[in-house]
């Protein structure tokens, strides 16, 4: 018997449960994990369970029992979610997509590295060497991103401190022949600030304990971390991680990417820039402001290849137009402090950004005939930032859980309006099921209202979405920012009064603070320091910096703001989703300290309910498990009853399929769609399969 069938394991299929209770959707999912087993699926939903232990299901032989095989066929796995979304690829030329979602924690890193490894186990059975090439330099990318864009956090020892979507594009055989990254809101406020216990991107740490004697002293960096104040808090941090293992291991992945020597010199210069930046301290003499360690001046010119006056002068100055005037006004020592820290922040994220986009030139698709050779398909893998509530939340947290209820919003679009739509079109009534309310945002800048970023109030069970029926008030932004939520009075005696703001999500309330709010959405950056930049006699750096081309006088635009950037990355991001077929991952953390063996309930609880699981369970048992053409069907099955085997005489496929499920007794678990059968629950497929094997 299959194991999805096995009462020691639980249920395999939270649509099994007997009665869809939270009660039991728990029990379910904690005797699966006691039992070792971390997969379940909702349908073709899975949901994971962070072991936080070696499990040794993702071999080679592992990948051979999914490969090509349909997902009922087999225990619950990230591999059976790969395969279809591969198989639905490669069958019916569709692009599809895998999102992963779960807290900070729960495993969806680690998820994206199995599904992609289980791609390019699965693929160029021919060993083509130019397709190898391309899944080394896919496989590669991860590494290099995780030094850049990951930090040891409370919360996890190697998160991810950006959004990743990435694109694999297959030939017509089915064989990886490109990619292409995106990434989203990294965390840049970490490159001068970390939490007690926290690090900063590992990159820094890398490079200090990873790099020849010869690097360092080039660089003017000492090995010990304590000795840069952007990374002290941190650098006492005795962790699991092996950095200066995984120094080589970067150098290493960035050569065989393709990265140059000059380029790779370059990334280790802003690393320690940014090192030596936050050294930097600033004083007064009379009313100037000045450089106290000027020694440290003239190591950044050398790493800058620049002149010294003018890092003296980008650093102390700002220059501004007046009218037709253009004057150098000089900073205060806070003004000067400020604009040393917006520079480290913004040389790490552009280099982060451009490292992206270096990976893409590389792996971007090339010299492929679509004339030739048949559509290009793609995979996309999404790797998002989860819900986050803390403590304090703050701008990155409101942008975190923006993306989530864009997601949600997605899911829902794509779940329930996609299986309302083919019921229709197959004449087969649907049930409505209960609502998911989602909860209106709206902020606007006094001055420009650039700044909108509407979640859309919506109704599930019928997926009507309204954005002009808006159930809202707005948030004002006055010299500080000034709330009025929905459910909540002003003088909700929990809120801070002009400090703090609440917001309903859907997956819970969250209070938010203004504190450092729009400083953070202007994200100023002098544009001195972006001439400075751009001047540069290294190349590399020079091309990190186009925009500092432009004089004072040119740059008349105001720059968008963070969200704006952020909210139309995210527009872009559910475009791309909307128009590929979805596959879901749940991930979920089952306990805060790492341990492979508890499951804190009422945290798992928690998140059961804001990833809305067991709605997802109703929607499924209130539609139908599986659905198939009539001719697949009966490709499938037909060697069960003699009516169909080998052939069958019945005026069509519906009527074969029809006579075929009556006389095993499952017509009341069906409906018969236009071209479709539509089975009810799991359990009639996986006797069907059964009575199949039995043959
Ligand atoms: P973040 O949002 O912070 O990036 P995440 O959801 O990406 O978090 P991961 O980094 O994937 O979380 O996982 C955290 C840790 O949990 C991993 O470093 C690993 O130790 C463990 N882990 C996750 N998934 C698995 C797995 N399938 N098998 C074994 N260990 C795992
Ligand atoms: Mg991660």
């Amino acid at each position: 018997m299959a194991e999805h069938e096995s009462l020691e394991y639980g249920k395999a299929d939270f649509v099994l449960l007997d009665n869809v209770s939270m009660e039991e959707f728990m029990g379910n999912l904690k005797l699966r994990f006691e039992k070792g087993r971390i997969y379940t699926y909702i349908g073709e939903v899975v949901v994971s369970v962070n072991p936080y232990r070696a499990m040794n299901i993702y071999g080679r032989d592992t990948v051979e029992q999914y490969k090509g095989r349909e997902l009922y066929e087999r225990p619950p796995h990230l591999f059976a979610i790969a395969d279809a979304a591969y198989k639905a690829m490669k069958r019916r030329n569709k692009d599809t997509c895998i999102v992963i979602s779960g807290e900070s924690g729960a495993g969806k890193t680690e998820a994206s590295k199995y599904i992609m490894q289980y791609i390019a186990a699965i693929t160029n059975p021919n060993q083509r060497a130019e397709v190898e090439r391309v899944k080394n330099m896919l496989l590669k990318s991860n590494c290099v991103l995780e030094a850049f864009g990951n930090a040891k956090t409370n919360r996890n020892d190697n998160s991810s401190r950006f959004g990743k979507y990435m694109d694999i594009n297959f030939d017509f055989k089915g064989d990886p022949i490109g990619g292409h990254i995106s990434n989203y809101l990294l965390e840049k406020s970490r490159v001068i600030f970390q939490q007690e216990g926290e690090r900063s991107f590992h990159s820094f740490y890398q490079l200090l304990r990873g790099a020849p004697e010869s690097l360092l002293r080039s660089l003017h960096i000492q090995k010990d971390p304590t000795a840069y104040n952007y990374i002290k808090v941190g650098g006492q941090i005795k962790s699991s991680i092996n950095d200066n293992a995984d120094f080589k291991a970067v150098a290493d992945a960035m050569k065989v990417i393709g990265f140059t020597a000059d380029e790779i010199q370059t990334v280790y210069k802003i690393l320690a820039t940014i090192l030596h930046l936050g050294n930097l301290t600033f004083g007064v003499d009379g009313d100037v402001t000045l450089i106290e360690n000027t020694k440290l001046v003239s190591v950044i010119k050398d790493l800058l290849s620049t002149k010294e006056e003018n890092v003296e002068k980008a650093l102390l100055y700002r220059t501004v137009a007046t009218g037709r005037d253009v004057i150098e006004k000089q900073h205060t020592t806070q003004e000067a402090s400020y604009g040393r820290d917006a520079l480290a922040k913004a040389m790490y994220e552009r280099l982060f950004c451009w490292i992206v986009g270096r990976i893409n030139d590389i792996i971007e698709v090339k010299n492929y005939d679509a004339r030739v050779h048949g559509k290009n398909t793609v995979i996309g893998v999404l790797d998002i930032y989860g819900f986050e509530i803390f403590q304090n939340n703050s701008f990155e947290q409101f942008c975190i859980n923006y993306c989530n209820e864009k997601l949600q919003q997605l899911f829902i679009q794509l779940v329930l309006k996609q299986e309302q739509e083919e019921y229709q079109r197959e004449g087969i009534p649907w049930k409505h099921v209960g609502n998911v309310i989602l909860f209106l945002l709206f902020v606007q800048e006094k001055q420009v209202n650039t700044d909108i970023m509407p979640l859309f109030q919506m109704n599930a069970g019928c997926v009507f979405l309204r954005p002009k029926a808006l159930l809202f008030e707005s948030f004002v932004l006055r010299s500080t920012l000034w709330l009025f939520s929905l459910q909540l009075s002003p003088t909700d005696k929990s809120l801070e009064f002009d400090r703090d703001f609440r917001i309903r999500h859907y997956a819970g309330d969250v209070v938010y603070s203004v504190v450092g709010f729009i400083d953070k959405n202007k994200d100023t950056l002098f544009q001195d320091f972006k001439r400075l930049l751009y001047n540069s006699s290294n190349p590399v750096l020079k091309r990190m910096w186009p925009e500092g081309k432009l004089s004072i006088t040119e740059v008349t635009k105001r720059p968008l703001t963070a969200a704006t950037l952020f909210k139309n990355s995210m527009i872009s991001l559910v475009e791309n989703l909307a128009c590929k077929e979805p596959y879901y991952v749940r991930c979920i953390k089952p306990n805060d300290v790492k341990s492979p063996l508890l499951f804190e309930q009422e945290r798992c609880r928690h998140q059961v309910e804001y990833l809305g699981l067991l709605e997802n369970v109703r929607v499924r048992r209130a539609g139908f498990a599986n659905r198939q053409t009539y001719p697949r069907f009966l490709q499938r099955y037909k060697m069960i009853s003699e009516f169909t085997w080998p052939n069958h005489d019945m005026p069509s496929d519906k009527d074969a399929v029809k006579k075929l499920l009556k006389g095993c007794g499952f017509d009341h678990d069906v409906a018969y769609g236009k071209t479709k059968v539509f089975i009810r629950t799991p359990r009639t497929l996986f006797s069907l399969e059964e009575q199949r094997a039995e043959m």
